[in-house]
């Protein structure tokens, strides 16, 4: 039996107490918050999507930095793996919806966590709530201990697990404590930058649709002439950008060049039609409104906080008589439906990042036991590892799997 030390009761540290303790661990969980488990909380909305039903060789694809890293994690503790986990050890029934991502049956996210709750008591393991871990003990690039923030209590112990998370919402607990322990070690840290996040763009007319929510528009970013990325889905603007689930995955793809520099952005808001079906579309509408005004006949194309930007950029004036039309004007109106422009000018911050990209250095870390190379008895698991997905359920994926091959490794050598 080995005194395992687990800094962070978020998602991985939870999931590795449990296996730790399920094995006959001596396991203690240290939390700076007051309660476990705060950002699974806010997790999908306050759903959890926990994870993706998809093949295994499919979370790979969902990866976007260091996918090869999870190889071992991936296999050993697959969503397969995860969903039987919730479902017949904690209890917790589960569903799957759109894009194979799976939800608990009541939508709440509190049941993930009370379930993993239970989990630990039932297999002893010991919570500190309210307890901040200032700093690692080592020597002899061995693991001895923690040292707590308040009275500068010093803990020992043979194994810690470092389950700290990443720099995203801060206002959770993750503080980026982890970066600083790994560092304390030796250990390389790569640099670390907010991603699935909204994107701050350039133009005055998109805060004047803060709030509007497009469905199935097609994006497209260009960095010159090159095209960088496509996608299809659902977006918003907001004061000072554009979000929603399609603009936070292109941010996990195109965001770290926003650094280089502006990029350009297209939206087709007709993506089911071709140019000339939209003429046709026009044609018909204006066809039975010719004595109507402009903005009150293009309005049943959009939503109406979209006709005056509109408009606007097509340089029509609003109370135009349909009969005045012409189809040089019709034409720009179709062009701006499917080339709608936009510029990217940066990302949004970490206060509303879902996920930190960069990290402890996977290549200092064991893949097959999430134990540092440096230092004997020290482990990464999660966020704060360099390791960051796709939306859809993929990055709890990955706190469940390294915690799980953690667990597995941590207190092997005093068996
Ligand atoms: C709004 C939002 C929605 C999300 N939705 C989803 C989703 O639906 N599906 C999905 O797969 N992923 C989602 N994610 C991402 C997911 O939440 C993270 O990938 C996951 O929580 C990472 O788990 P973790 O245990 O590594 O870190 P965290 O969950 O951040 O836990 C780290 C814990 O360590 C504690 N801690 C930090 N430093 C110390 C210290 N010095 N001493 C003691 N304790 C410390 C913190 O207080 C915290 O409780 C979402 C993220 C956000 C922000």
């Amino acid at each position: 039996m080995s005194e395992i030390i687990i800094i962070g009761g978020g998602a991985a540290g939870m999931m590795a107490a449990v296996f730790a303790a399920k094995k006959g661990n001596h396991v203690q969980v240290f939390e700076k918050n007051e309660k476990l488990g705060k950002k699974l909380y806010i997790t999908g909305k306050g759903r959890c999507n926990l994870t993706n039903a998809c093949e295994t060789e499919e979370l790979f694809n969902a990866v976007c930095r260091n996918p090869k890293f999870l190889y071992s994690a991936f296999y050993s503790f697959n969503s397969q793996d995860v969903m039987d986990f919730f479902e017949k050890e904690a209890g917790i029934p589960l569903k799957t919806e759109r894009g194979n991502r799976v939800f608990p049956r009541s939508d709440h996210s509190s049941d993930i966590i009370r379930g993993l709750q239970n989990l630990m008591k039932k297999y002893g393991v010991t919570v500190h709530l309210n307890t901040e871990v200032e700093s690692l003990i080592a020597s002899e690039e061995r693991v001895r201990g923690i040292r707590i923030k308040e009275g500068k209590k010093e803990i020992l112990c043979d194994q810690i697990i470092v389950a700290t998370g990443g720099l995203s919402y801060p206002s959770t607990g993750s503080t980026g404590d982890g970066y600083r322990f790994a560092k304390s070690c030796g250990m390389k840290v790569s640099p670390c930058s907010p991603s699935l996040v909204p994107l701050v763009t350039k133009e005055d007319y998109i805060p004047q649709m803060q709030g509007l929510s497009l469905k199935n528009v097609s994006l497209t970013i260009f960095r010159g002439n090159k095209k960088v990325y496509q996608d299809f889905g659902e977006m918003m603007f907001t004061h000072y950008g554009v979000t929603g689930p399609m603009i936070l995955s292109a941010s996990a793809y195109i965001g770290d060049q926003t650094e280089k520099g502006e990029l350009k952005a297209e939206l087709d808001l007709k993506p089911a039609l071709s140019p000339e079906q939209l003429d046709q579309r026009l044609l018909r509408e204006f066809e039975g409104n010719k004595n109507k005004q402009l903005k009150n006949v293009i309005g049943v194309l959009f939503p109406a906080s979209l006709t005056p930007v509109f408009l606007e950029l097509c340089g029509s004036s609003p109370d135009k008589k349909i009969h005045d039309i012409s189809r040089e004007e019709r034409s720009r109106f179709i062009h701006l439906m499917k080339h709608f422009p936009f510029t990217i000018t940066g990302r949004g911050e970490f206060k509303e990042a879902i996920i930190t990209r960069g990290g402890v250095s996977v290549k200092e870390v064991n893949p097959h036991t999430m134990e540092s190379r440096k230092v004997q008895g020290l482990y990464f698991i999660g966020e704060v590892l360099d390791l960051d997905a796709v939306t859809g359920g993929f990055n709890l994926q990955i706190a469940w799997s390294t915690a799980y091959l953690a667990a597995q490794a941590a207190g092997n050598e005093r068996e």
